[in-house]
């Protein structure tokens, strides 16, 4: 059938009650930017602007953006901004998950936190600041990439060149 993401009730309910959480008006833009969220986790402003459009038809780039922006900066999103590439989104927050990400096609996955709290939280010298949030990620390459690039010989002695 059609490329149309499922649209459930339960999500609609859902993503309603997580804007009213997050003391923000419900607005059919908002709900369908959540539901993008969640079909495309880690998904670009621009990958997301896109499923959006699939969706509700034209909206403009600049309406997205700014509705990713609201939902993140009222925490019903979380953005993660890796070296090097565009602010990514995901709708799984407040557990502090970390993120694996391959250097080759840059896709991010999630990985559970190893140790259960918020990593080095504590650092060794705060030098004052408030600290609120340590960023956790793995860089390496992804086993599709790892695959494709067998030519080099896979059990060579670890690179010495970090
Ligand atoms: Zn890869
Ligand atoms: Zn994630």
């Amino acid at each position: 059938m059609s490329g149309l993401p499922l649209i459930s009730l339960a999500m609609l309910d859902r993503h309603a009650e997580l804007l009213r959480q997050h003391g923000l008006h419900v607005t059919a833009q908002r709900l369908a930017v959540l539901r993008a969220v969640a079909n495309l986790p880690h998904g670009t402003a621009d990958a997301i602007t896109e499923h959006v459009r699939d969706e509700i038809g034209a909206v403009s780039r600049q309406a997205v953006y700014d509705a990713l922006n609201v939902l993140a900066d009222h925490g019903a999103l979380r953005r993660i901004h890796p070296a090097g590439s565009p602010a990514r989104f995901e709708d799984r927050v407040g557990d502090n998950h970390h993120h694996l990400i391959c250097r080759e096609c840059a896709r991010v996955l999630d990985v559970d936190c190893a140790v259960g709290y918020v990593p080095c939280l504590e650092a060794s010298n705060d030098h004052g600041f408030a600290i609120d949030e340590a960023e956790v990620v793995y860089w390496g390459t992804c086993p599709d990439c790892r695959r494709a690039g067998q030519s080099r010989p896979a059990d060579a002695a670890p690179a010495a060149n970090r």
